[in-house]
């Protein structure tokens, strides 16, 4: 067969198996391998970095997209100064992702405002970036999903999707008080992924000490920060709310609703 047909059967072939970035590259591989005078084995090399690069980003993206996360925020972003009450070298620790490697957990506590979500969303980023799976809700999302889903007789679905991912965010914790269904549920869905040594990152505006407040039954508060703090790092956060301190520097007033929401 003459090097013409080789190469007709190997964009069929490429094409046929789906593998559209090394497609996309043959050509100019081609180029470069006859030009620089290299080998087969380093134009195959070439050729399937491309595709699995192109693979990581595309899965990546779709993760992003999956994960809930409800604003991009990154640790880069966060502003060390502005929080003095966030050690850095904690959060230069958590940003290795070790504890996810370790199936730690991560409880982040303080008032509104000072840059809770920010730092869980900042992790469950670099996570994501690092070809993990993530999924972002708040408390109050979570039990609105279980109750449509025990309504369906689907609880376990939704147990195997809050499973699934390498890193389950859960924010808000503290809002609201939890009737008994719903504190269950959560206890349930804390335990299984301890049990399979998965990370969770908590937020909550509540300190420990006050989550009996917000359970039904105190052997449950028990229970479930008996499994959050068993392997964790917990980041108090204690200070101003950074958009009411903006608002302030700013000049501005500082009770619009945003602000005393969220
Ligand atoms: P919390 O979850 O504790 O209520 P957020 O993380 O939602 O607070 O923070 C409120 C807003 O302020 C967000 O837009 C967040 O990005 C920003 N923010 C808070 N703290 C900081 C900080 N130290 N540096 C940069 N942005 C911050
Ligand atoms: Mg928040």
């Amino acid at each position: 067969m003459s090097e013409a047909v080789h190469y007709e059967r190997v964009r069929e072939h490429l094409e046929a198996l789906k593998l559209h970035a090394a497609l996309a590259e043959l050509d100019p591989l081609l180029e470069a391998t006859a030009k620089e005078e290299r080998g087969a084995a380093w134009l195959l090399d070439q050729l399937l970095t491309r595709e699995r690069d192109h693979r990581f980003e595309r899965r990546v993206a779709a993760n992003l997209k999956l994960s809930g996360i409800p604003s991009k925020k990154t640790l880069d972003q966060f502003d060390f100064d502005a929080q003095p009450s966030v050690p850095r070298h904690t959060l230069d620790e958590l940003d290795t992702l070790r504890f996810l490697r370790e199936g730690e957990n991560v409880i982040i506590l303080g008032p509104t405002g000072v840059g809770k979500t920010h730092i869980a969303v900042g992790l469950a980023m670099k996570a994501i970036e690092q070809g993990y799976r993530a999924y972002f809700l708040t408390l109050h999302d979570l039990i609105n999903r279980s109750r449509v889903a025990r309504e369906k007789n689907r609880l376990h679905v939704l147990h195997t999707t809050l499973l699934r991912s390498d890193l389950f965010v859960l924010d808000e914790v503290g809002f609201q008080a939890l009737e008994l269904p719903d504190a269950t549920f959560l206890f349930e869905a804390i335990n299984k992924r301890y049990a399979a040594n998965k990370s969770t990152i908590v937020t909550s505006n509540k300190s420990y000490g006050q989550w009996h407040e917000i359970f039904p039954d105190p052997i449950i508060a028990v229970a479930l920060l008996d499994r959050l703090l068993h392997h964790s790092t917990t980041i108090n956060i204690r200070g101003d709310s950074y958009r009411l301190r903006h608002r302030q520097q700013a000049g501005l007033p500082t009770t619009r609703q945003e602000d005393t929401m969220t």
